[in-house]
């Protein structure tokens, strides 16, 4: 959704957004991790950068359908990116290796990011 490359599911972090407090028009987006939440999704690579870009191209607006005049905190996704960079720290890049790591997936899994 940022990067706008396709990758297979299993690379990619679902983010949900959710709306509030009641009556504003403020979103929070946060890492879905199981990929069981309801509510509109969208996907980015578990990377601060692809998320960045997202944010610029407020790829987060168009994906959610937020309306323009919305909101929208990814402070928890980024939370979630240190937080992973401390429990990884020595590995180079765990996202492409974990993409890696599933080649047998069908192209229908690929998800535009
Ligand atoms: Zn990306």
């Amino acid at each position: 959704m940022g990067c706008r490359r396709q990758d297979e599911q299993s690379a990619l972090l679902r983010v949900v957004a959710v709306h509030g407090p009641a009556g504003t028009d403020r979103w929070t987006v946060v890492p879905d991790e199981r990929r069981r939440a309801h509510g509109r999704g969208a996907w980015v690579h578990p990377d601060p950068e692809c998320v960045r870009i997202a944010i610029a191209r407020r790829a987060f607006h168009r994906a959610l359908r937020l309306s323009r005049a919305g909101t929208v905190d990814t402070t928890a996704v980024q939370e979630r990116f240190a937080q992973q960079g401390r429990d990884t720290a020595g590995s180079t890049d765990p996202a492409a290796s974990k993409g890696r790591a599933h080649p047998g997936l069908s192209s229908r899994n690929r998800k535009r990011v």
